[in-house]
């Protein structure tokens, strides 16, 4: 073979041969069981970042290895001209636990991204009387496909791939702001109800029922993105839940099948009535090896009370996050089983080596946030090592 064979470092391999849109890798893993993994040299890591809050069941659950193996073995694709039992049962699950009842629809997709694509669309067919604006929040995130950048409130990711399609209006995160831009001229609301990329930020205290009046009078839609803050992570099904509002349509994707690519938009009420017959659809999407997963792992969510063990657990993290000694950490940010960490010095990256180094995932994203999204599993013991080794971290650069 020449120099670019399997035997070479993965780092070099990595270099060569993927394309420049990510770093190098921190490690190459190998294997996960439960809140763990384990990398290519045989090390041990507790992962508290679940693939920033995909693995909802953590790795190599049984519950997710049965339904994959399961529906791999007895139909895994079709196509659109076709319906299968789990994708009923999954649209129909959705619309359940969404809260949008009667009347919600699910649509199927492959990622978040996609998802807010088709959310993007489904803003453009709000068109009663004129409306051309969206709106979306700044420093928000709402993923890297066209659409899905435009509504992104991050302008360094936007500027290099400029123009972006029209309309999109950011506004800051304030309840003044809402008031101020919220007219009859909007088309839709965006809103992550915690920033995860821009550190797991919380939005002021009453910014989504002051969301919800406004949008409602002015016949706006108001557009939840539930990507990181989904599937019971925030200790409710979705973090709307805990602010007792019901939107428009949400999106979900990330910890919905525990790993398994897969996307969607729920609609509630009159917004489930904007799509008409061939306007939007996607090959992979709702196929039943995707939502047979997704069945499965929200089946076990519910069974397993880990809606309830997100809240709980999330108690206990914060309290170890809290107890740490060191002047380092400013406040702890988020809901349930989604932590951020606002430190008082730009050196959340040596934070997160540091803690790489004592076996312990957590995340830096931007300079003075840690991210923590363990799996919903994760019980009492994983709490007290991943104290254990994150106060070796936080030593270790103090
Ligand atoms: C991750 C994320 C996305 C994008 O999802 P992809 O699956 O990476 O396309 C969108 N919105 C939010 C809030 C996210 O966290």
């Amino acid at each position: 073979m020449s120099s670019i064979g399997t035997d070479n470092p993965w780092p070099s391999r990595f270099d060569r041969s993927l394309m420049r849109t990510m770093g190098m890798p921190l490690r190459c893993l190998v294997r996960g069981e439960g809140a763990y993994v384990w990398d290519d040299e045989g090390r041990e890591y507790l992962d508290f970042l679940a693939g920033i809050a995909v693995n909802s069941l953590g790795h190599a659950h049984p519950v997710f290895v049965e339904a994959v193996s399961r529906q791999a073995g007895t139909l895994a694709h079709v196509s659109n001209y076709f319906s299968t039992p789990p994708q009923l049962e999954l649209a129909e699950r959705l619309t359940r636990i969404t809260g949008a009842g009667d009347g919600g629809r699910a649509y199927f997709c492959n990622s978040g991204a996609e998802a807010n694509e088709a959310a993007f669309k489904l803003a453009r067919l709000n068109t009663s009387p004129t409306r051309t604006k969206i709106l979306a929040l700044t420093n928000s995130f709402h993923g890297r496909t066209m659409g899905a950048l435009a509504l992104t409130g991050k302008p360094a990711m936007r500027e290099p791939f400029e123009p972006m399609p029209g309309g999109v209006h950011h506004i800051d995160s304030t309840i003044e702001a809402l008031e101020a831009a919220i007219d009859d001229t909007v088309a839709a609301l965006f809103v992550e109800p915690i920033k995860g990329e821009a550190g797991v930020l919380d939005l002021p205290a009453g910014f989504l029922t002051r969301a919800r009046e406004l949008t409602e009078e002015h016949g706006v839609l108001l557009v939840l993105d539930e990507i990181q803050t989904g599937v019971g992570r925030t200790g409710a099904w979705f973090a709307y839940q805990n602010a007792g509002i019901v939107p428009d349509a949400v999106t979900v994707a990330k910890g919905m099948a525990g790993g398994f690519p897969i996307g969607s938009l729920v609609t509630f009420g009159w917004a489930s009535d904007l799509f008409q017959r061939g306007m939007h659809g996607s090959t992979f999407g709702g196929n039943p090896l995707a939502t047979a997963t997704a069945n499965a792992v929200l089946g076990e969510i519910e069974r397993a009370g880990l809606i309830e063990n997100a809240r709980l657990r999330g108690e206990q993290l914060r309290t170890v996050l809290r107890e740490i000694d060191t002047s380092l950490i400013a406040e702890v940010r988020g809901q349930g089983l989604l932590v951020g960490v606002g430190l008082t010095e730009p050196v959340a990256t040596r934070i997160a080596d540091a803690a790489l180094e004592h076996g312990l995932i957590i995340n830096a994203p931007n300079d003075s946030s840690l991210r923590i999204a363990p799996p919903l599993i994760i019980g009492d013991d994983e709490v007290r090592e991943f104290g254990n080794r994150v106060r070796a971290a936080f030593a270790a650069v103090s």
